[in-house]
Formats: structure tokens, C-alpha cells, sequence
């Protein structure tokens, strides 16, 4: 129960009221001193007249709760966290059967931030996965990138052209060097994906983030990286130093 607050007082509550009118710009003393005196009492009329109130420079609960609720609307609201300014996904290198592959715990946090930021650009999710990581040997043409860590095949059939490069571009956004492949690679459609920074990745899969970072495609003929056109390159702050 918040009591009422009048001149001549000295409390911490008197001490938050005055940090309270500071916010609200009606206190000008340079410092919130627990003392009800006349700065005190001024700032309060100045509030209460502003807002409609009786104005007797006392602060009653009511006045107290609005001053409360006009106080916390001033602070700056948080800044949301956007894939720019992202944290980097933990090096957690567990291994998870995640949608019929097996993934690292880190490479399926940033495959469900790139869900997100697809979801938000109008793509279908979930994304079908077609080949994981730690798949040694398992799809020859993969030139043994899906090896070990933070590789991933994602099914690009259901999805227009236009939603294969919003895909491109949401991986990208989250972290992955990510590629579109089609026949002009010798590839099914697909895109292959891998994840920046993964402390698991192949040879193969690490060639290929340097590759990424170089504007190229990461294949052997290591021509200019087909994408970045339509899809740009987007990469997250927190992977600029793997670069
Ligand atoms: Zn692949």
C-alpha cells in the first residue's frame, strides 16, 4: 500500500518519487535526495497540474501511481535483436535427430533462426531437410563437406524461385554459407548450407566458408557465387570473424 508522500519528509520512497519526476522532466535538482522540500513540492504541483489533478503538491497514491506509470513510458523501449546484431548460437556440438538427420545443436538453432527470418519474408516453413551432417561418405557428390559438422541439405521443391531466394537469403541472414544448386552445378535442386564457425566442419566444409566469404560458389570450379545477386550476401555480425 503506497502511503502518501508530503513536505517535510525524508524516505527512500521520497527518494524514488523524486527519480520519478526527474523522468518525467518536472525536477530540476541535480540530485534525488530523500528530502520532501520545496523542489520537491513544485515538482509535484507541476505534475499534477499536467496532468489534471489537485494540485497541492502533496503526492497521494493516485498521483503516485499515475507519476509510476508516466515514469516507466519514458524509458527507451529494449532494442530488438535483429539478425544483424544476433548473438553467436552456443558451441553446442551435441548431436540431434532433428526432421530424419542428424544435426549438431548449434546447426539447428541457426536453421530455426533462418526458419524465422524466412517465416517473416512470407516463406513456407518448416524447411524439408535432405541430408545433415557427420554423414561421412554418404552422398558422393558432397565432396565430403557433410563429413562431420554444420553441414545441411534443405529441399528447395516445394518452393517457387522466387522462395528458393528468400531461403537463400534467411540462411545467409542466420549464418550459413548457403548456396542454391540446380542441374547447371550437376546437382538435383537443393541448397546446401554451412554453418560459419562450426568448430566441427570437414576440410571441405570449412574451404567452402572461405570460399563464401570470398564471393564464390564453393565448388571446385570455384566460380562467382550465383546468389549473391538475388539473395545478397547478408552475414550476421557475430560471423564476420570467421572471415
Ligand atoms: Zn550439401
Amino acid at each position: 500500500m503506497t502511503t502518501t508522500l508530503r513536505p517535510g519528509m525524508t524516505s527512500a520512497s521520497v527518494r524514488v518519487l523524486q527519480q520519478r519526476l526527474k523522468a518525467v522532466g518536472t525536477f530540476d535538482y541535480p540530485k534525488a535526495t530523500g528530502f520532501y522540500g520545496n523542489y520537491t513540492r513544485e515538482a509535484v504541483s507541476q505534475f499534477e497540474r499536467r496532468n489534471h489533478l489537485k494540485v497541492d503538491g502533496i503526492a497521494d497514491p493516485a498521483m503516485q501511481a499515475l507519476l509510476a506509470k508516466k515514469a516507466a513510458a519514458t524509458k527507451a523501449p529494449a532494442k530488438p535483436t535483429t539478425w544483424q546484431t544476433a548473438a553467436e548460437p552456443a558451441h553446442d556440438y551435441r548431436r540431434v535427430n532433428f526432421r530424419g538427420v542428424t544435426v549438431n545443436v548449434r546447426t539447428q538453432q541457426m536453421l530455426l533462426r533462418a526458419e524465422k527470418y524466412a517465416k517473416a519474408m512470407g516463406v513456407k516453413v518448416p524447411f524439408g531437410l535432405a541430408q545433415g551432417s557427420y554423414n561421412p561418405g554418404g552422398v558422393t557428390q558432397s565432396g565430403g563437406t557433410h563429413d562431420r559438422g554444420g553441414a545441411l541439405d534443405i529441399r528447395t521443391r516445394d518452393h517457387s524461385p522466387r522462395g528458393v531466394v528468400l531461403m537463400v537469403k534467411a540462411l545467409r541472414q542466420a549464418g550459413f554459407a548457403a548456396w542454391s544448386r540446380d542441374a547447371r552445378d550437376g546437382f538435383s535442386p537443393h541448397i546446401h548450407a554451412v554453418a560459419i564457425g562450426d568448430r566441427q566442419l570437414s576440410a571441405a566444409a570449412a574451404n567452402q566458408v572461405q570460399s563464401y566469404f570470398a564471393g564464390r560458389n564453393g565448388l571446385r570450379n570455384n566460380a562467382p557465387d550465383r546468389d549473391r545477386a538475388t539473395a545478397g550476401r547478408p552475414i550476421p555480425n557475430w560471423a564476420r570473424r570467421y572471415d
